[in-house]
């Protein structure tokens, strides 16, 4: 362990191993095989990247993304790693020069295509190389369960039977479901491996919800690029049309915005992900075809234009913001259209699967599960990250800084070991399993079950609440409003119209209207017509926050209807409570603020006290960090690489804080090794210097 701590000091410039990184390591280089899940930003490269450095052979690493094993293996050169890498863009000829080097001992790392294994020359290489150790990246992949399935992670498996001595085998993913697990683990075929699952709480990460007319959302994502001209951002939206007309839209505004999907030419696509990726476009507006494995870690802000389908799509997509685990903002933009846009997906996307009905219609209930927790995101008037780590299982954000033992390593256990069932929770989110039923199913069962502050908590909903203070709700820049009653009508009035209709009756009826379609079916004469005094608009809004609730279920379709869900009875006891967020408007929005920051004393906030963690510098800082990462970008430029693989932007901000003077300080930098020690210690101590000097 002390060869890899050195190793991670001497080409990483990292002080010590994260908590999840130890264990994974650790278990690495004892031979064993190890399954680890953890959330974008972990850092679960070092995993296989450091073991690589120290073991004697080349480490192979599967990765799925050709486009990216260029940058990749740079990023691990210019910290003075070995690498090199093996995929289509090379020629047979360059091919056979890299595993013949590699046979001789030139490489500590080898990243490989997957559709490499069934090249019979690589097999022969493969043969005779001695690997100690393969990483499959994005190992989820594996899983026709998970969102990235790819067919040639099948191939694995047996190609790893198939060497002469088994290597030892690590599995790494940001995203898990509990089924996906179960087959990582069985088609990879890992020996009992060590799983370990860490904390999701991204801390660095602010989460924020509005609720917008489609046609605001555009001036809302343009405002915030022109507000942050050189912070990299990405706009993520659901169909191709939005994504040209959003990218179009900025353009026009004077963002340097490119785009990203999968109807444009394979060479617009690069250049678009060059562009961004080397800091020449600031925006990338794209749909959910573009990011997987991007390892820029200095993305600013996520935007997402459209709500998407689940909570794991919205927290993968999101979690590509701060991974250098600086300040970062995930906004979500959504409104009604988007919900049934989803609803609407739905049934058409099972529809074209080669399922049995029931099958069929067994996706689209999890589905709809799904989508209802994420409709439940954007309506819950507590805390969002919590939401979000309910969903996945985990009760509350950790505690500020307690970044090792306490928000790592939670479950490191083998697999059908005791972490096994936070981890399905975590992973099967809104399909919980049924073993979790009891106990657990607080936190993966019923991600919405916090959107009621039902039970002990009705008429003090902020009483069991967790403030994590770095969230557009904790921010309270709203209102939480009852609508209890509201919501008991809803209920009654679905329960007596018996889920035949759809919402727009369930409104009418509720609110006495006096259609020709009411009194034709003779609902004039139902008991809850006429119950409520209040505008559709709000009886409209309790019926999806119901919904997302899971009291009432809603199908889209040709004829959608609304009816009672799985929790519809709970809805009736006398604990049952609803709020809902009403806008603040800017004036309550400033007092708000105003005493908040009266009330909260030092270490108010229970959550990930941001305050503290990126507590402001000293003088200049700002204006030093510009000058660097100008530099930072001129030099990367004329090495052809791109900026955030020369430093980081948490090794810029710690260069302002720590204004290093010599290389012994130079060194002290997080994220400054020996190799880049040797290769920027000097343009950057000059810049530095001559800041200071100036200032
Ligand atoms: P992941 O692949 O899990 O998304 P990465 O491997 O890209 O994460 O790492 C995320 C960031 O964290 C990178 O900037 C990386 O250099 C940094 N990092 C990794 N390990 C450490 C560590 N032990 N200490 C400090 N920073 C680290
Ligand atoms: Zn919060």
């Amino acid at each position: 362990m002390r060869a890899a701590e050195r190793a991670l000091r001497d080409h990483f410039g990292y002080a010590e191993f994260r908590a999840g990184q130890r264990t994974l390591v650790e278990a690495v280089l004892a031979g064993r095989d190890v399954l680890g899940v953890m959330p974008t930003g972990a850092g679960k490269s070092v995993c296989y990247q450091v073991p690589g450095v120290v073991m004697e052979g080349v480490t192979l690493v599967i990765s799925p993304l050709v486009s990216l094993m260029g940058d990749q293996v740079r990023s691990l050169l210019d910290a003075g790693v070995r690498g090199a890498y093996l995929n289509s863009t090379l020629t047979p000829a360059q091919q056979s020069t890299v595993m013949r080097r590699a046979l001789e001992g030139a490489y500590d790392v080898m990243y490989v295509a997957p559709e490499r294994l069934s090249d019979p020359r690589f097999r022969a290489f493969a043969a005779s190389a001695a690997i100690p150790l393969l990483a499959v990246d994005e190992a989820h992949c594996v899983s026709q369960w998970g969102q990235d399935f790819r067919p040639s992670y099948l191939a694995i498996g047996a190609f790893i039977e198939s060497l002469p001595v088994r290597p030892a085998v690590a599995a790494l993913t940001a995203t898990a479901t509990g089924r996906v697990r179960a087959d990582i683990v069985r088609l990879l075929g890992l020996r009992d491996p060590l799983v370990l699952v860490t904390g999701f709480d991204r801390p660095n990460l602010f989460f924020g919800v509005e609720r917008l007319e489609p046609k605001r959302k555009l001036a809302r994502i343009a405002a915030h690029a022109l507000a942050n001209p050189a912070d990299a951002g990405i706009v993520y939206c659901s169909t191709r049309k939005d994504t040209e007309r959003v990218c179009d839209a900025l353009v026009e505004a004077g963002v340097a915005a490119v785009r990203y999907h999968a109807g444009l030419p394979a060479a617009e696509r690069e250049a678009s992900q060059r562009a961004f990726i080397t800091d020449d476009a600031a925006v990338m507006v794209a749909t959910n075809a573009f990011g997987m494995g991007i390892d820029k870690s200095n993305v600013r802000y996520v935007i997402h234009h459209n709500m998407p389908g689940s909570i794991e799509a919205y927290y993968q997509e999101a979690g590509r913001a701060g991974r250098d685990g600086e300040p970062a903002r995930c906004l979500l933009l959504w409104s009604d259209g988007d919900v049934s846009t989803c609803r609407f997906f739905i049934d058409q996307e099972s529809g074209n699967d080669e399922l049995t009905p029931e099958e069929a219609e067994a996706v689209r209930a999890t589905r709809r599960r799904m989508l209802e927790a994420m409709v439940g995101y954007c309506y819950t008037t507590s805390c969002l990250r919590e939401y979000i780590l309910r969903y996945f299982g985990e009760k509350e954000p950790a505690e500020a800084g307690a970044e090792g033992e306490a928000r790592a390593g939670v479950a490191a256990s083998a697999a059908g070991g005791e972490g096994e069932a936070r981890a399905d929770a975590a992973a099967t989110g809104g399909e919980p399993a049924g073993k979790l039923a009891a106990g657990v199913a607080v936190a993966g069962g019923e991600p919405a079950g916090e959107l009621a502050a039902g039970g002990q908590d009705a008429g003090s909903p902020a009483a069991a609440q967790h403030f994590c203070g770095n969230c557009s709700n904790c921010d309270g820049d709203f209102e939480a409003v009852d609508v209890t009653l509201e919501a008991r009508a809803v209920m009654r009035c679905v329960h007596e119209l018996r889920g035949r209709f759809g919402k727009g009756m369930v409104v009418d009826v509720l609110r006495g209207a006096d259609t020709e379609r009411i009194r034709s079916l003779g609902l004039d004469g139902a008991r809850t017509y006429g119950a409520l005094d209040a505008s559709a608009a709000l009886v409209k809004e309790v019926i999806e926050l119901l919904a997302a609730g899971e009291y009432l279920v809603i199908t889209e379709g040709t004829y959608p209807t609304v009816g009672l869900g799985p929790r519809g009875r709970e809805a009736a006891r006398d604990d049952f409570s609803l709020t809902m967020k009403k806008a603040l408007r800017p004036a309550d929005r400033r007092r708000r603020a105003r005493e908040r920051s009266a009330v909260a004393g030092p270490g108010a906030h229970v959550g990930t006290g941001v305050g503290r963690v990126f507590g402001a510098g000293s003088f200049g800082d700002d204006e030093l960090f510009e000058r660097l990462r100008a530099l930072r970008k001129s030099l990367a430029d004329a090495m052809g690489k791109p900026p955030y693989v020369v430093f980081s932007d948490a090794a810029l901000r710690d260069m302002c804080a720590k204004r290093p003077a010599t290389d012994e300080e130079f060194l002290e930098v997080s994220g400054v090794g020996l190799a880049k020690l040797k290769r920027y210690g000097e343009d950057f101590l000059a810049e530095i210097r001559a800041f200071e000097k100036e200032g």
